[in-house]
């Protein structure tokens, strides 16, 4: 029997993989013939087979189905077309992705996606028939890809600036919408910049992601603080960051903030408050962790006596010996009060990671390329940039953290299972933490947190619009939703890894092949081709190296 091999070169040269088996091989010249743009076209190795599988006598009905189709094949019109990167279309189609929904459900499909303007109007069965979709004028193959909704990072810094030297916002945005991130929420920022921002983002007229915005609302005592979270309502703002507060101050925050409709996010330092209150005064979100563990101690934390909180270097020693003192049963009823409280957390593993593993954080291989030299010297120790501390880091320091992790990660898995909501952020821009990769990165956490792909997924994408109060609309692929997908080249449930942008290595057929990466970024029905943003960066970051050698 002739043995023939479904190798194609699709239009960009990009090579071809079949999508699942294949009982057939050609001869490697068809593979390299003019066949071989034809075969690749509108998952049509897929249809072919099927056809294969179907059938028993394979060989003879084999070349029978080659036949119809190479005809077929000839008159088909299945590869993209109509479609530029930066633009939204009256009615796009996205054809043939199999579907991972945020909502925690497993793949499905493929399916084609209608969207019209910035909404999803439409997600049904594949249509695979040649004719499908000929009068439409803009169509996205999606053959291959896996579509999900946009990721939303629920803890960002739209920085201007790091240390005082200003970083261009083009940087951070692209680099967020290359990993697939179509939604932040800044919880600390210029904030009358990024107001403008979030207006030019809502326009359109800025390449960027939805943002959210959370003002920082402070007072020395609670009348003050009700002005500031008036003032957060005047200004326009989406909701409060409270952090640093005492019990009386941080009431009148919520007081105020219910009032006015707002959500609230805490980000608990070592203080008279912790989740204790956040459960009591209704705190939509804990952001990152401090507050948990405080609230289950039996007194205070076993802090040495030089301590001193407002040293960096002591304040994140010490945080990695604070899960351990936790009592474990306090905490259980911290956590069991948080979720009857309905208060969200955004644990943020990854804006900690250098603590246990100093080397691996400083040595991310996109730093290479996309590492802004601002961040660079940003990350370097410096006692006065927030976050810059590993200044005398020890090994004993990275051991404590490891263990530090463990508990901290199956508190926030117990917290899950309980029914709690548990969001994804990143907090880029401190600590070698990168825009965009970090979040990434952060999925990867919760999965060794001992969350399922799936459900990972849900934290990144519905779990977070529900932080938001935008589950009606964001966070998932579905009729009516605003459209917000990213098309990725593999299954993200096999490998979160694929997310990257920078790809993976695969070995296929006996080959290494790059695979991977958000290959498109859909934001409000805006269509961008994300490897060319990525390019972008790395244009941005070469130009600044430049720029400071002369
Ligand atoms: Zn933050």
């Amino acid at each position: 029997m002739p043995k023939f091999s479904v190798v194609g070169v699709d239009l960009a040269g990009v090579p071809h993989r079949p999508t699942g088996m294949c009982s057939f091989r050609f001869s490697n010249r068809f593979a390299y013939g003019p066949f071989s743009q034809v075969l690749v076209k509108r998952g049509m190795c897929r249809y072919f087979e099927e056809v294969c599988r179907m059938m028993q006598k394979k060989w003879i009905v084999g070349i029978l189905a080659i036949s119809v189709f190479f005809l077929s094949a000839m008159d088909l019109k299945g590869e993209s077309k109509g479609v530029e990167s930066g633009q939204r279309y009256d009615e796009l189609v996205i054809r043939n992705v199999v579907v991972i929904d945020g909502k925690g459900t497993p793949p499905r499909g493929p399916v084609d996606i209608i969207l019209k303007g910035n909404t999803i109007h439409l997600v049904q069965s594949a249509d695979l028939r040649p004719e499908a979709y000929r009068e439409n004028l803009h169509v996205l193959d999606g053959s291959g890809l896996y579509a999900l909704p946009g990721l939303i990072n629920i803890h960002a810094h739209i920085h201007d600036n790091r240390g005082g030297v200003p970083i261009p916002f083009e940087y951070l945005y692209k680099l967020w919408l290359s990993c697939g991130i179509t939604t932040v929420r800044d919880v600390g920022s210029n904030y009358d910049k990024t107001i403008q921002e979030r207006q030019k983002s809502q326009e359109g007229s800025v390449v960027a992601p939805r943002i959210f915005l959370y003002m920082t609302a402070w007072g020395r005592n609670p009348e003050e603080m009700k002005q500031s979270v008036r003032e957060i309502k005047r200004l326009g703002g989406d909701g409060v960051k409270i952090f640093g507060m005492d019990q009386d101050i941080m009431e009148a925050a919520l007081t105020q903030a219910h009032e006015l409709g707002f959500r609230v996010a805490h980000h608990v330092g070592v203080e008279e408050t912790d989740a204790w209150d956040d459960a009591a005064l209704g705190v939509t979100s804990i952001e990152h962790w401090y507050g948990v563990p405080d609230a289950a101690l039996q007194g205070s934390q076993n802090f040495a006596h030089e301590y001193n909180y407002s040293n960096e270097s002591d304040r994140f020693r010490y945080a990695g010996r604070l899960w351990r003192e936790a009592d474990p049963d306090k905490l259980k009823l911290v956590l069991r009060t948080l979720v009857d409280k309905g208060v969200s957390w955004c644990p943020t593993f990854v804006i900690y990671e250098a603590n246990r593993d100093l080397l691996r954080a400083k040595n991310q291989p996109w730093f290479k390329d996309c590492l802004h030299s601002t961040l660079e010297k940003y990350f370097e120790p410096n006692p006065s940039n927030h976050g810059s501390y590993h200044w005398d880091w020890t090994t004993t320091d990275e051991v404590f953290w490891r263990k530090n992790y463990k508990i901290w990660m199956k508190a926030v898995r117990e917290f899950a299972n309980m029914g709690g909501i548990v969001g994804a952020g990143e907090d880029a821009g401190y600590i070698y933490m990168l825009y965009g990769f970090s979040l990434i990165r952060e999925m990867e956490l919760h999965q060794e947190a001992g969350f399922h792909p799936i459900d990972v997924i849900k934290h990144a994408t519905s779990n977070n619009a529900q932080i938001l109060g935008q589950e009606k609309a964001l966070g998932r692929i579905r009729n009516g939703y605003l459209a917000d997908i990213i098309l990725v080249d593999g299954n993200p449930l096999k490998n979160l890894k694929y997310l990257y942008p920078t790809g993976v290595m695969e070995l296929e057929q006996g080959k290494l092949v790059k695979k991977g990466g958000t290959k498109w970024t859909i934001k409000d029905g805006y269509v961008y081709h994300a490897p060319t943003l990525l390019e972008d960066v790395k244009t941005l970051v070469s130009q600044a190296k430049d720029s400071l050698q002369n």
